[in-house]
């Protein structure tokens, strides 16, 4: 086996869901609602098909990380792992608070609450704490990295590898930079969280939008 596991960025419409290979397959995110063929065309390209899945992580319930759940659990018996606050939620069909950090997230923010309502949906594991994915057959954890919303999770994988979500992403005009999201829930709890992967020495960050990026970019975030 390769030294650590293989992360596969899979572009969809408005956001980037993530394969990683390992012992077993996952897959973290799931797109924009109406990106399903897109998200199944992009696994069968890996030759994944959606029931070879051991897990669906969700890194947060924005509608363009979940949005594709209800097409995938209806395919395919997998379960979908994320954070307690991000599970009621999904329970509920609601979408995590957005709070607009600057001007640009204020003028977004109207056109977030058109989206399609999603539909409820309960979630398998819940986590509130370091988890190891070893059950799933992948070599990393799952960690709660509160700050963009009160639900959101990353995954640091061994090798020095996380997948972070909305932690950090690319500009909104689809700059490259690394920015601090549009949306900061809890701008404490951001700083921490970041502060916590760099101390375990993550090397590469892969995001919800554009990315990835590397370590030296994102400590000149903070
Ligand atoms: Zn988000």
């Amino acid at each position: 086996m390769d030294e650590s596991p293989v992360v596969i960025r899979l572009p969809l419409r408005r956001a980037n869901a993530y394969l990683v290979i390992d012992e077993r397959p996952i897959l973290v995110d799931t797109g924009f609602p109406g990106d399903y063929p897109l998200l199944k065309a992009r696994l069968s390209a890996h030759r994944i098909r959606p029931s070879d899945l051991s897990l669906v992580v969700i890194t947060h319930a924005h509608f363009d990380h979940t949005g594709n759940l209800p097409s995938l659990t209806r395919e395919a018996d997998v379960s979908i792992a994320c954070h307690a606050n991000a599970a009621r939620n999904l329970r509920d069909g609601t979408s995590a608070v957005v709070r607009p950090r600057t001007l640009l997230g204020r003028a977004v923010r109207p056109l977030i609450s058109l989206a399609p309502k999603p539909q409820p949906l309960v979630p398998d594991i819940v986590i509130e704490r370091e988890t190891s994915l070893r059950p799933f057959g992948i070599r990393g954890r799952l960690l709660p990295t509160l700050g963009h919303t009160d639900g959101c999770l990353s995954l640091l994988l061994d090798g020095g590898s996380a997948i972070v979500g909305d932690l950090v992403m690319n500009g909104l005009l689809r700059t490259k930079a690394a920015h601090i999201p549009l949306f900061v829930h809890d701008r404490a709890a951001w700083e921490r969280s970041l502060r916590g992967l760099l101390n375990r020495e993550v090397r590469r960050f892969y995001t919800g939008h554009g990315g990835p990026f590397d370590r030296e970019e994102i400590e000149g975030l903070l």
